[in-house]
């Protein structure tokens, strides 16, 4: 007979106590809190099977969002698979300073580029009760998992499937937000954690890692509204070169925010 604290204390020769406690939570359906005052709790075999599997999965270098199917941001659980980014903590400023930036007012034409889980622009459209969110992402899988995050948060979101702006032509946007894949190819960070299992496309781009970013700059005064914002997320070292990108574009009255960790992380300007 296994109980909850000895399926635990086994886990733990693998895993920290903490991800353990996560994914018996989640075999079992139940909070972190119940697993605590039910420790002498005898668990069946069917359970405990499965729990072995997603420790071993774990052991493997499996993310624990993949393995529980979900991640918090924002304060909403957004469902995630393999073919998306897991949603970061640090992406959560990116929406801060969206939303501080949208006039309370007017109509918004928001669009979010490389969505992946949606989290940006579901968490847009739901937090902007006026908005027109319009959300792209090259990768039909992501799309698909982006419109089960909409559908079960209730969000409306327009999604289509492009590379960037390239299935936009002729529309203009209020805000433009995006989270590209910014990590340069060889850097080793990607062979390591939970990087290793996350899609590729969407977190390298190119030698320094601002392949997608010169893109995204060169081509977003063509969608931007007059007056409009672009604002993206960057990486810890690439500050200067993102604020070099968007002056080289021609946008104006350029500022930059550092993110919890005290990185400038996210990076914006707006068209005269
Ligand atoms: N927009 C998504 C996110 O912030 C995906 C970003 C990405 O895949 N680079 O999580």
């Amino acid at each position: 007979m296994t109980t909850v604290s000895a399926a635990l204390a086994a886990a733990r020769a693998k895993l920290p106590a903490g991800e353990a406690r996560l994914l018996l939570g989640h075999v079992l359906d139940r909070s972190a809190a119940w697993l605590v005052s039910h420790d002498d709790q005898v668990l069946d075999e069917d359970e405990l099977l499965a729990f072995a599997s997603l420790v071993a999965r774990r052991a493997d270098g499996e993310p624990v969002a993949y393995l529980l199917g979900r991640r918090e941001f924002f304060g909403r659980e957004f469902t995630v698979s393999s073919a998306v980014l897991i949603p970061r903590p640090e992406t959560e400023l990116l929406v801060d300073i969206a939303l501080a930036g949208v006039d309370a007012g007017g109509t918004a034409r928001i669009l979010d580029l490389g969505t992946g889980s949606g989290c940006i622009a579901i968490t847009l459209a739901l937090e902007i009760p006026q908005a027109q969110v319009t959300a792209v992402d090259a990768s039909a899988a992501a799309l698909g998992v982006a419109q089960q995050n909409a559908e079960r948060l209730g969000a409306e979101v327009r999604l289509l499937q492009s590379h960037w702006f390239d299935g936009l032509a002729g529309e203009r946007f209020d805000l433009v937000v995006t989270n590209p894949p910014y990590i340069a190819a060889a850097d080793p960070h990607l062979l390591a954690g939970d990087l290793r299992r996350e899609p590729v496309a969407a977190l390298a781009s190119g030698a320094d890692g601002l392949d997608a970013i010169r893109q995204i700059v060169a081509a977003a005064p063509a969608h931007l509204a007059p007056g409009g914002w672009l604002w993206l997320e960057h990486g810890y070292d690439q500050a200067e070169a993102v604020r070099a990108l968007l002056a080289a574009a021609g946008l104006s009255a350029i500022d930059q925010h550092r993110d919890l960790a005290g990185i400038v992380r996210v990076s914006g300007g707006r068209r005269a």
